[in-house]
């Protein structure tokens, strides 16, 4: 079938038949298919905000070339008799295993946590009574982290266009919304993830792997560089290959490792907190007026880069979103957030963060064991009883003056009133300070919102010592994977760091 590409602009609110219509008006035909290739809305002009369309029209009567489709990412099934153990469920474990088992692997993927129904359920609870679940929560489970989240699939990462692909269609396959191949900045939304995790785990056995939740990894066996099985309280399982992929969270778990002798160093991460705002008072800034038919929300992305200060920047904004505990122990609290497809909540919320090198922060070198205690130190000083959130407004972070009340919020277990400035070390407190007031020269109102608990959770403190295929340094077939091994951060970069370890192990499994 002969093809043509257009690029168009659309009003906010178009429908389908009026795209119809405008596609006929341009080619001057009447009987053709066409598939959308990006959509990005373009909010540059506050009075002429539109989306940008690129589409290729098929028809018998367009004169040019014929179509040629790419050719996709593709596995070849072999019975390969090596069993492979991966330790985790979220993007980077689940990606991994469905492409290993079906290029003929045996594959077991074991998760500390819950299936995703007792998951949910548990979530619920903790958001009413503050009884927190160290197997059920908003890092532990079914899915990883990523369950309960925006489910942003925006990646930083070129030439992953092959393992995107892949994400994608097992994404589309399992329910998401098949949009998410071509809008500029795809989220699948939490109520759909929900659903898409639990697919993509029946996907998996359907291709014969093996799932086990609530079930711990906590030791491993391990002769002259070579993991020979997996350990956990009730069972060991021998493992030809073992993907670890086990988030940035499991701060026990990297302890297992280092004490097997995995090498880390420390790398550059980020600390802040959550800055949230009305929706409203968003969409106003950003688009002049309070809602605009056709468009969800409106999103922000700020930096700032003042001489003399670190470099600050908003992170995984939640439009229409809530902001969450996302504590992964009793003794912290971290916050993150998420929303649902449709976000339509009345709040707008970001982390706001700093980056940080911890030697240069501390005036010293800094073991990989010190970052993680450290971290854990600052997000045990943001516990406060019952998981209430310490909170301050945007106001008093920047003149240093608190009030005795804050409100607000969508956060659900209820907010402390504290001087946020002084919980973290001077320097990041400093700097967001700075980055507030750009933020605010920024997106008119900024300065309007709240700033709520610690955000610590940007990315892994630590980094693995690994080649470029994923096998850790001194082991002949152990990878860490996604977002814990240090060189991801986010769904489809974790996920895509999944695949990588899955293909180094098809390489080496032939
Ligand atoms: C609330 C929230 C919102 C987010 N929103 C977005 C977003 O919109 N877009 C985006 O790109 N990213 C988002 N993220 C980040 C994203 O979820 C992570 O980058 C991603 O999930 C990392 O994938 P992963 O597979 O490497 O690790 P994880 O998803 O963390 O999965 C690791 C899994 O391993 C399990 N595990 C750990 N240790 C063990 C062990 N010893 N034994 C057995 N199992 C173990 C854990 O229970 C967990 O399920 C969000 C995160 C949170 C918490």
């Amino acid at each position: 079938m002969n093809y043509k590409e257009l690029s168009l602009k659309m009003p906010t609110d178009y429908s389908d038949n009026e795209l119809r219509a405008i596609i006929s008006k341009k080619t001057n035909i009447n009987e053709f298919s066409f598939e959308i290739l990006k959509k990005s809305l373009d909010a540059r002009k506050k009075g002429n905000i539109y989306w940008l369309l690129s589409v290729r029209i098929f028809s018998e009567s367009l004169k040019g070339d014929a179509f040629i489709p790419q050719k996709g990412f593709s596995v070849s099934y072999k019975k390969r008799k090596k069993h492979v153990v991966i330790v985790g469920s979220g993007p980077a474990g689940m990606f991994s295993g469905l492409l290993l088992q079906k290029a003929g692997f045996s594959v077991t993927i074991i998760e500390r946590g819950a299936d995703v129904d007792y998951r949910e359920k548990r979530i619920a609870e903790f958001e009413q009574t503050g009884a927190f679940d160290a197997n059920a929560n908003y890092a532990f489970g079914e899915g990883g982290a990523g369950t309960f989240s925006d489910g942003k699939l925006t990646s930083r990462s070129k030439r992953i266009s092959k393992e995107r692909a892949f994400i994608m269609d097992a994404y589309i396959r399992a329910g998401a919304p098949k949009e998410i191949k071509y809008l500029a900045y795809p989220h699948l939304g939490s109520d759909n993830l929900r659903i898409i995790v639990k697919n993509l785990r029946y996907e998996f056995v359907e291709d014969g792997g093996r799932i086990e939740f609530e079930n711990l990894v906590d030791d491993l066996t391990v002769k002259n560089g070579i993991i020979k099985s997996v350990k956990t309280a009730d069972n060991e399982y021998q493992a030809d290959f073992l993907i670890v992929a086990s988030g940035h969270s499991s701060y026990d778990t990297y302890r297992m490792l280092m004490r097997h002798g995995v090498g880390f160093r420390v790398k550059n991460y980020a600390l802040g907190t959550r800055v949230e705002h009305r929706q409203e008072l968003i969409n106003e800034a950003q688009w002049g007026v309070s809602s605009l038919n056709g468009v969800k929300a409106a999103e922000y992305r700020l930096t700032s880069n003042s001489e003399g200060f670190l470099p600050v920047y908003t992170f995984c904004m939640c439009p229409g979103g809530t902001i969450v505990p996302a504590a992964s122990y009793k003794d912290i609290n971290i916050v993150n957030g998420m929303s649902n497809y449709a976000r339509n909540g009345g709040f707008a919320n970001s982390a706001l963060v700093a980056g940080v090198n911890l030697s240069k922060l501390l005036g010293r070198d800094v073991s990989p064991e010190e970052a993680l205690v450290w971290t854990h130190n600052l997000e045990q000083s943001f516990y406060f009883e019952r998981y209430r959130a310490p909170a301050c407004s945007i106001k008093e972070f920047l003149h240093k003056s608190s009030s005795p009340s804050v409100s607000g919020s969508s956060y659900p277990l209820g907010l402390t009133p504290a001087p946020l400035w002084e919980m973290f070390p001077v320097s990041i407190s400093e700097s967001l300070r700075e980055g507030l007031k750009v933020f605010t020269r920024k997106l008119k109102g900024f300065d309007e919102g709240l700033i709520i608990g610690l955000e610590s959770k940007t990315s892994a403190p630590v980094q693995v010592l690994r080649d470029s295929a994923a096998l850790c340094t001194g082991f002949y077939n152990l990878y860490v994977s996604g977002e814990g091994s240090g060189y991801a951060g986010g769904i489809i970069s974790s996920g895509t760091d999944g695949i990588k370890a899955a293909m180094a192990i098809m390489e080496q499994g032939q």
